[in-house]
């Protein structure tokens, strides 16, 4: 039952919390809803969730129209410039930017909507090359940078670390986004809030939290395991 998925995942933070002398209430959980249907979204949405993650640009907006409860999306995937249009009036926070280029398309599109877009600078903890992200030594700059863009808002940054058996060796990853993070939000750049460290999926979302992360995107952990095949 997803209903006992979701409340063993809060027990997790919950004990997680407790280990690193963090309230419950500083973690926020997006339930990562990619591949699966509305029915399932609807579920959790009953059970109090109201932040759910997509990774894919089509598959948010369809739900979107289909879920006429108050839901907070976060896209969490890649991005591409073509389809930033498509999600602008219908995001609170997009994960994933790792160029400057993606940035200015999303502040010409909030322009033409008159908003302030919300997002994460993604960095590619562990410099893996099959990951988007922008390189650790690269993330200050590009925060600088999409700084002066006046229709966007960096609120903090974001990792998917690799795929390991034992998450324990994300810890290293995990510490070091944090030291990042802090590093930038110690220079208090204009125009800049470092509140928000998006880090920890199913396999290693306790220890994410455990090395300060602020939002865990937890999708298997509550869902169950994704069918790409169908
Ligand atoms: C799919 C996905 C998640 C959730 O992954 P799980 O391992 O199923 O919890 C989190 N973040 C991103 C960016 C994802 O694409």
């Amino acid at each position: 039952m997803l209903k006992d998925n979701l409340k063993n995942v809060k027990e997790n933070i919950s004990n997680a919390c407790k280990r690193a002398g963090r309230k419950t209430d500083e973690i926020t959980l997006i339930a990562v809803s990619k591949t699966k249907p509305v029915e399932m979204i609807q579920e959790i949405i009953d059970e109090g969730i109201i932040d759910f993650g997509e990774n894919k640009v089509q598959e948010l907006v369809n739900k979107y129209e289909l879920i006429n409860k108050k839901v907070n999306w976060h896209l969490i995937g890649h991005l591409q410039r073509n389809k930033v249009k498509y999600i602008i009036d219908k995001v609170c926070l997009i994960h994933s930017v790792d160029s400057y280029r993606l940035a200015e398309q999303i502040n010409e599109e909030a322009a033409k909507k008159n908003k302030i877009m919300n997002i994460l600078i993604e960095v590619n903890v562990a410099d893996e090359n099959t990951k988007f992200g922008v390189k650790y030594e690269e993330t200050k700059q590009l925060v600088k940078d999409i700084s002066k863009l006046q229709y966007i808002k960096v609120k903090g940054l974001m990792t998917v670390a690799p795929f390991v058996i034992n998450p324990e060796e994300n810890r290293i990853h995990f510490q070091n986004l944090r030291k990042l993070f802090i590093d930038i939000k110690s220079e208090n750049i204009d125009n800049i809030d470092m509140d928000i460290l998006s880090m920890g999926m199913t396999n290693d979302y306790e220890i994410a939290i455990e090395e300060g992360a602020t939002i865990v995107r937890v999708g298997t952990g509550i869902f169950g395991e994704r069918n790409y095949s169908i």
